[in-house]
């Protein structure tokens, strides 16, 4: 597997929801939350951003990551830990049998339009 390939496989479906929300408007933003077991590289995948927006109404936009940390809850003594080494152990007991709390996360959490690039004071009746 190609380095990025990851990255650029997401970044298509960043485009992809983009592009049903925009309406055709230009973007300016693109915020998506990313969990840190994603093991997506933050930098790479706003690499790729530029490669897969050109010549969409999401070119030039900036993708904005929000690195959303791991989480887990013992399902032993009930400790939440924050992860900061790839262990699924509690941070409290040392158990094994945890739970996930947060760092699955991919999804877009808002898009910016610019306003007033192309709109029209009132719509013109174009009937004939
Ligand atoms: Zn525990």
């Amino acid at each position: 597997m190609l380095e990025g390939m990851h990255e650029l496989a997401l970044c298509r479906s960043i485009l992809d929801i983009g592009l049903r929300a925009c309406g055709g408007r230009p973007v300016t933003n693109i915020t998506v939350d990313v969990g840190a077991l994603r093991q997506v590289v933050t930098p790479t995948l706003v690499h790729c951003w530029g490669f897969v927006t050109p010549n969409t109404p999401l070119a030039g936009s900036q993708l904005i990551v929000n690195d959303i940390p791991a989480t887990i809850e013992c399902q032993g003594c009930g400790a939440c830990t924050h992860l900061t080494q790839p262990y699924m152990v509690c941070g409290s007991c040392g158990s094994s049998r945890v739970d996930v709390v947060t760092g699955r996360e991919f999804l877009v959490r808002s898009i910016d339009v610019a306003t007033g690039a192309t709109t029209t004071a009132a719509p013109r009746d174009e009937e004939h």
